[in-house]
């Protein structure tokens, strides 16, 4: 099975991966948790596209590609979950390609979307990470018993600088900018199966589920 997972920031493609992966044992490929690792560990690449991802700019088409052609080639990689990948039409079209070569093409293209601005905003804003072990929480919709500190592990919880007010700015906008177009090049296909952001996750997940019967 092969899945695309698509939408805009804040709009939970993260959770609903996790649900999907419960059930579904695929690659989970992210080229967002990547590239938040090569940042982590400094690596060239890593101090490449650090200023990118901080700001909340998309890294460049051509990095981009060079990181996702890999995962995609990969011979364990037959079968995907695909998420934050494609962002761009340019990626669209060359994931296109780049499939159709392998013999692998998509077969499910999910769009998570959510109709209000605020929602994100909202969603983006209250983020936390454990600083240790990267349990993830939110000020409003899932806060740590004790503010401020990890419930698993204890240490403290700090705010991704991309989960900042002005790169919280910036990723819509790009995302608007340079995203939404490519959801609009999917819509064109035909194969684009939306889904609301804001359905309880457990509803959310029966669809998807009902969804996916098809291609097991
Ligand atoms: P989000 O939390 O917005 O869903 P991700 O974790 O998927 O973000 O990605 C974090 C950052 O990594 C993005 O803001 C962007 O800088 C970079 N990135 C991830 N995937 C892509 C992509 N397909 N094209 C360009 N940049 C990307
Ligand atoms: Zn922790």
């Amino acid at each position: 099975m092969r899945i695309v997972l698509l939408g805009c920031p804040g709009a939970g493609k993260g959770s609903l991966a996790s649900l999907i992966l419960e059930k579904h044992h695929i690659p989970y490929l992210s080229t967002g948790a990547y590239f938040r690792k090569e940042v982590a560990d400094n690596t060239d690449l890593g101090k490449e596209i650090k200023h990118y991802m901080e700001s909340g700019l998309l890294v460049p088409d051509s990095v981009t590609m060079r990181v996702a052609s890999k995962m995609l080639e990969a011979p364990e990689n037959e079968n995907y979950l695909l998420d934050g990948f494609p962002r761009t039409v340019n990626q669209a079209m060359m994931l296109d390609e780049l499939t159709t070569k392998l013999g692998r093409p998509l077969q499910v293209i999910l769009n998570l979307y959510v109709k209000d601005d605020e929602v994100v905003y909202r969603r983006l804003t209250g983020r936390q990470i454990c600083s240790k072990c990267g349990a993830i929480y939110h000020t409003r919709n899932h806060p740590s018993k004790v503010e401020g500190v990890c419930d698993v592990c204890g240490a403290n919880l700090v705010i991704r600088k991309d989960d900042q007010l002005e790169s919280v700015k910036i990723r819509l906008n790009e995302y608007y900018r340079l995203t939404e177009p490519m959801v609009d090049y999917y819509k064109m296909k035909g194969n684009l199966i939306e889904l609301d952001a804001e359905l309880d996750s457990e509803v959310l997940l029966e669809e998807v589920n009902s969804l996916l019967e098809k291609y097991k």
